[in-house]
């Protein structure tokens, strides 16, 4: 008998150390990284994730068995461990939590070796009269096809894995494997997201511009690890780029990953890709049965897809031939995952690119501060599209000075002269026009008549929004909602007056303006039920809308060629947060929005309603020029020293208790300051702790700790002592204390 074996194993609870199991003889020749198995763990038994093999003289102690095995082969590459062990590392997060979050959702599939007896098995029964382990495994398939750990329990013998593969090149039995689960699954014919067919298509003759970004990136590709920044305007030909490149890659026999933000539905951008690539591509997106995201996992794990597309977690794609990872729209903030392991994906993209010796490309319109900063100082290249295809023109902007407005009454407020104008104009040309207001709802701020008190969230530090049609005062946080025939919560008073605006407001606005106009609205509560947005974006598509109404869903991922105006309806919502990113933010918004106008042949017009018309964010969006206004937020961060100058991890401290939210904020915030003071007292600045500006959601008490490095390694550092040196104070029962890595939603 061999010495027995033993592995590494990464379990899915909060825990920062692998374990080491030993490995019975019978799964001996199966075991291997990226394979499941069933594991005692302290008093419960669990799935676990092995990560190698491992020397039993580097551990004390008992080491316990493995009760099972989950996968007959490997759910994952080996050669992604590295990339798992930095993801841990870099978001002070478990690895095993890292892969659980990696694999598809509700992995309650895997595939099974069965053993079935054949012909000659049957023989050697008959032929052979002394009971040997040989003879006891054949009577036991007599009856049905087993596994090994059926075999173990009905031959009553002990059963190597070595003896059954030597019984099976004798040829007494055959082995096969079976998808097992707790539902069965169906697989969905690949449709669009309007649910119409994808029809193959071929690339385009590709234009100067293109031609020459794309033999700038071949000239890199399959040379090793770099990055490109791709700044290309709206409507400049960025995902023709995108495909011609995974085309080289796997016409090499490469693979390729394609990151897409979140959105409600399959993007334009999918859609492209499927059309041109069919069933090569693999989607690994949220809003798959959890049956359809094992399939397309398994498809790329045997090799059937060569290209991944999907939000942030297709970063996980399990291949282990990557030629380049592309990530579209790459400064939308959905590539940040707001749960407890906080990676963002675009970041992430880059170190999974350098792993695997491949090429990540970084595509936007609007890039990030970071990204381009990064260009900047060397460490991406930049590359730039400055025309739109066929040379369409961009959309001419209007701003309009809202301050001058100040006593315009009623309707006019929101709608000015101008645009009502703009709009009429644009109806009698029979074109469509999109109004963006990123607010929903009709009124977001509903004052006592009487004592001038906010409606407020009973779980929630924010007012309450009127939704008039449902009748009610919703929190847009929590979701806790109060009928609007409430009384004011301080002095009782019947009276509430209603103020602000939503776009449920603006669409009973503009029915009352343009009674004839087929009006619809897009946004989270319009979208609700099942199927709605679908039927929606048809009604777009089929001309079956004169004026959309929208929030940021319509900002993203679909492509309206018939609009050629945009009326933003106040672009000022974002600006005025207490967030370093709220520029950026406010600025890559309007970009965007503005961008939809005239994509198709016609060009196209933007209203732009602001109180800040001098603003930078405002005028860099104005002309679509993402370099100045790059320029000019560069300065303000670097004056306070925030990101790309510094880099951030956030603590954040959250209780149902207010005191104890308090206490623990403070007892960590003073293990800060001293090791701050005793370890970095140059390189890492403590603000806080403070509550946070949302000082309350959903009935948890919010405070936080920002702490700033001058560089990445001091930062992770420092983040790495606090928190392994300091468990108790993370670890008291009612509050949570967790840290965020490079942090994006900081309120
Ligand atoms: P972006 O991703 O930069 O917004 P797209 O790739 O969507 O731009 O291109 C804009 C439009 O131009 C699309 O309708 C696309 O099909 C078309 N297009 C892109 N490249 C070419 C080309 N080389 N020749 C003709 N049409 C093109
Ligand atoms: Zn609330």
């Amino acid at each position: 008998m061999n010495s027995p074996l033993y592995i590494e194993v990464a379990v899915p609870f909060p825990v920062y150390n692998t374990y080491i199991y030993k490995v019975s003889e019978q799964y001996a020749d199966l075991i291997a990284p990226g394979v499941r198995v069933f594991v005692p763990f302290g008093s419960k038994r669990t799935t676990g994730y092995v990560l190698g093999f491992a020397n039993k003289k580097e551990f004390k102690g008992k080491i316990l068995s493995i009760l099972d095995m989950l996968d007959a082969k490997p759910i994952f590459p080996k050669s992604m461990l590295p990339f798992f062990r930095w993801a841990s590392d870099y978001y002070i997060y478990p690895i095993g939590e890292v892969i659980k979050t990696a694999l598809p959702k509700k992995i309650d599939f895997y595939e099974q070796t069965f053993f079935s007896i054949t012909d000659a098995g049957k023989k050697f029964i008959k032929n052979n009269k002394n009971l040997s382990t040989k003879k006891k495994i054949l009577n036991a398939l007599i009856k049905k096809d087993l596994t090994i750990k059926g075999l173990q329990a009905k031959s009553g013998a002990s059963v190597p894995a070595s003896l059954l593969y030597s019984m099976e090149k004798q040829g007494f039995l055959e082995k096969y494997s079976e998808i097992k689960g707790k539902s069965s699954f169906k697989r969905k014919i690949q449709k669009d997201r309007l649910g119409e067919k994808i029809i193959r298509d071929v690339p385009y003759p590709l234009t100067k511009e293109q031609t020459d970004v794309v033999e700038h990136i071949n000239a890199s590709l399959f040379n090793g690890f770099k990055t490109f920044l791709l700044a290309g305007v709206t409507g400049s030909g960025k995902t023709e780029v995108y495909m011609n490149i995974a085309a080289r890659v796997i016409e090499k026999g490469l693979s390729v990953i394609l990151l897409v933000p979140e959105i409600s539905l399959m993007s334009q951008v999918e859609r492209r890709f499927k059309a041109r690539f069919g069933e090569t591509v693999a989607v690994l997106h949220s809003s798959l049965a959890a049956g359809e995201k094992y399939f397309e996992w398994m498809k790329i794990l045997n090799k059937k897809a060569k290209i991944a597309i999907g939000a942030r977690s297709a970063l996980f794609a399990p291949f282990d031939n990557l030629g380049a990872v592309i990530v579209d729209e790459e400064h939308d903030t959905s590539y940040k995952d707001s749960g407890g392991f906080g990676y963002n994906a675009k970041d992430l993209a880059s170190v999974r690119a350098k792993l695997a010796n491949a090429i990540a490309l970084l595509g936007s319109a609007t890039p990030s501060v970071a990204s381009y900063y990064n260009v900047i100082s060397s460490k991406y290249t930049g590359l730039y599209l400055k025309e739109r295809v066929k040379k369409r023109a961009l959309p001419n902007v209007e701003i309009i000075d809202m301050r001058k407005k100040r006593d315009l009454k009623g309707i006019n407020k929101f709608i000015t002269p101008e645009l009502k104008l703009a709009i009429a104009d644009n109806l009698k040309l029979k074109k469509q026009t999109l109004l963006f207001l990123n607010r929903r709802g009709f009124a977001n701020l509903s004052i006592c008549a009487q004592c001038a008190s906010p409606l407020r969230c009973k779980q929630c530090d924010i007012s309450l929004t009127l939704h008039q049609k449902d009748n009610v005062y919703r929190c847009h946080l929590c979701g806790y909602f109060q009928s609007a025939n409430a009384v004011c919560n301080v002095c009782g008073n019947r009276s509430i007056k209603k103020l602000g605006f939503g776009t449920e407001k603006i669409e009973a606005v503009i029915s009352k303006l343009f009674p004839n106009a087929k009006t619809i609205r897009i946004d989270k509560d319009a979208t609700k039920k099942k199927g709605s947005l679908v039927t929606l974006l048809k009604r777009i598509k089929n001309k079956k809308a004169d004026i959309i109404i929208g929030t940021q869903m319509i900002a993203k991922g679909h492509d309206f060629p018939d609009i050629t105006l945009v009326g933003i309806i106040c672009a000022d919502i974002s600006l005025n947060f207490p967030d370093f990113r709220a520029g950026e933010q406010t600025f890559q918004l309007l970009a965007q929005v503005a961008g939809r106008a005239g994509r198709g042949d016609l060009k196209g017009r933007v209203i732009l309603q602001t109180f800040n018309p001098a603003h930078f964010a405002i005028l860099s969006a104005k002309e679509q020029d993402f370099i100045k206004f790059y320029n000019q937020d560069i300065v303000f961060r670097k004056g306070l020293n925030y990101p790309p100058f510094s880099r951030l991890i956030q603590i954040k401290i959250e209780s149902k208790n207010k005191e104890k939210a308090a206490k623990t904020a403070y007892s960590i915030g003073k293990l800060c300051k001293n090791l701050m003071k005793k370890t970095a007292k140059d390189s890492i600045e403590i603000l806080g702790p403070v509550e946070s500006p949302i000082a309350k959601i959903a009935s948890m008490f919010r405070w936080q700790i920002l702490v700033k490095g001058t560089n990445s390694s001091t930062l992770r550092l420092f983040a790495n002592k606090l928190f392994f040196d300091n468990q108790k104070a993370f670890k008291v029962s009612g509050v949570k204390a967790t840290i965020d890595v490079d942090p994006i939603f900081m309120m």
